[in-house]
């Protein structure tokens, strides 16, 4: 335990007290304990939390105190100062000193920016209402569950990943819920069409509806000025007293902005997640953009992570050369899994699986002799190891014909594969 500061240590301080920049702290701490004297400050009045676990607590089967990461005992363990509930508002590059909303400063030597994304709240009218909301964090949940207490209906704008986690949440507890989506299927980056056909056939089984290739046009309120229903582009209007705009995410980046780094869609970094603009400062997480892509799941951001934190440590030269991702669906009970070229086309072969009695779809994509994308539905038990073929880019020559059949595990195939 660090009672009292240690004079002379390099100051680290970290902006985002959330997945990506905790996780280089804790690498940090793993590889180079007490190197840095460390300051973080975060936006959000809570300590360390799994966001991606926001779900099951909207869903009713976790509560927030399950999904804290790291305790407030955590920072004071490890020595760190922790601004929690305040969101830096200016930092001055040439003095090297970071400013919060109420005044509080801290001067840096190596600033690390981990900003995360903000929900893209849609240019409609009436998106200002009360009981319209994104879906980020705890507040966002919170918000969620009162309404789903003393409302009825609820809208959800997005048909993806984040769009049906939020539906099943609102649904298991007890709200009306009707999803409205652009796209002709639901999941269209993450699924084909077979796939997304069984998935929305399970969540309409399950109670929540579907509107289709609709656009959402307006949001109307009643007088107190809360929504009381949204206006399709065709004329129709579905009541509702929330409405969840899960409509994608912008890496949040206005501070970066401010701080004249250079950013496109998320702030540049290079292959060791220092911005281009100046080497003191690492962005890292869905706020970075490395080789032209902000990502926007935790496994790649806890790979960039470890490449941060090393060369903060000043450990080797570890280099972030991107991501391969895959995706989960975290909806009890519905076994869903992607990655890679799902959708195959041009050269690509493509292994298909169709069992529509039993709900059980799985295509396998290949080009040349590799493994380039999986797209599972109903019997995921494999993806694992797909997905750890796609990424490696081994060649399934030999495995062609009982890809599909999955991993085989007896001891004489460990050879083969
Ligand atoms: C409901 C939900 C479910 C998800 N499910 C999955 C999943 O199943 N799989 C998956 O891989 N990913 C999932 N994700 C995405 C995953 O949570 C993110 O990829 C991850 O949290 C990004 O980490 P980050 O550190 O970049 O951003 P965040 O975790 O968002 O952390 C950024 C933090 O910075 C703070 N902040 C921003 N600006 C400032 C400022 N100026 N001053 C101080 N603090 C600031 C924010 O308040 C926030 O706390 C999910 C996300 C949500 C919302």
């Amino acid at each position: 335990m660090h009672s009292a500061k240690e004079q002379g240590r390099p100051r680290l301080v970290m902006i985002g007290n959330g997945m990506a920049g905790v996780r280089t702290l804790q690498e940090l701490l793993r590889i180079a304990p007490g190197r840095y004297d460390i300051t973080v400050f975060g936006a959000e009045p809570h300590p360390h939390y799994n966001r991606i676990l926001l779900s099951p607590v909207l869903a009713g089967e976790q509560t927030l105190d399950d999904i804290v990461l790291s305790g407030w005992d955590w920072y004071e363990k490890n020595g760190i100062t922790l601004h929690s509930g305040r969101k830096v508002v200016s930092v001055d590059r040439r003095r090297r000193v970071v400013r919060a909303d109420d005044g509080t400063e801290a001067t840096y030597d190596r600033l690390l920016l981990c900003t995360g994304s903000r929900p893209v709240i849609l240019p409609i009218p009436g998106n200002d209402l009360s009981g319209v909301i994104g879906y980020r964090d705890i507040a966002d949940t919170e918000c969620m569950i009162d309404a789903a207490r003393t409302h009825q209906r609820a809208v959800v704008i997005g048909g993806g990943l984040l769009g049906l986690e939020a539906a099943n949440g609102l649904m298991r507890r007890g709200m009306q819920v009707t999803v409205v989506h652009r796209g002709a299927w639901l999941m269209e980056r993450q699924l084909d069409r077979a796939a997304a056909t069984l998935l929305r056939t399970e969540l309409e089984q399950r109670g929540i509806a579907f509107r289709m290739q609709a656009q959402t046009e307006a949001l109307l309120g009643t007088d107190s000025a809360r929504v009381c229903a949204a206006r399709m582009a065709n004329g129709d209007e579905i009541a509702a007293d929330l409405v969840v705009m899960a409509a994608g995410i912008r890496p949040e980046v206005e501070l970066a902005h401010a701080m004249r780094l250079h950013v496109e869609h998320g702030v540049v970094v290079n292959d060791t997640l220092q911005t281009v603009t100046d080497a003191r400062i690492y962005a890292v997480g869905e706020c970075a953009q490395h080789r032209g892509v902000a990502y926007g799941l935790v496994a790649p951001l806890y790979e960039q992570a470890q490449v941060a934190a090393n060369h903060l440590a000043e450990y080797g030269i570890g280099r972030y050369a991107g991501s391969v991702t895959s995706t989960k669906l975290k909806v009890t009970g519905i076994e869903l899994f992607s990655a890679g070229d799902f959708m195959g086309g041009g050269d690509a072969e493509e292994i298909v699986l169709n069992d529509p009695l039993d709900g059980v779809y799985k295509k396998l994509v290949i080009r040349g002799d590799k493994l380039v994308g999986a797209c599972l539905y109903g019997d995921t038990a494999d993806g694992t190891w797909y997905f750890q073929l796609l990424r490696e880019g081994r060649s399934v020559a030999g495995l062609r014909d009982s890809l599909m059949f999955g991993r085989d595990t007896s001891p004489h195939a460990e050879a083969a594969t």
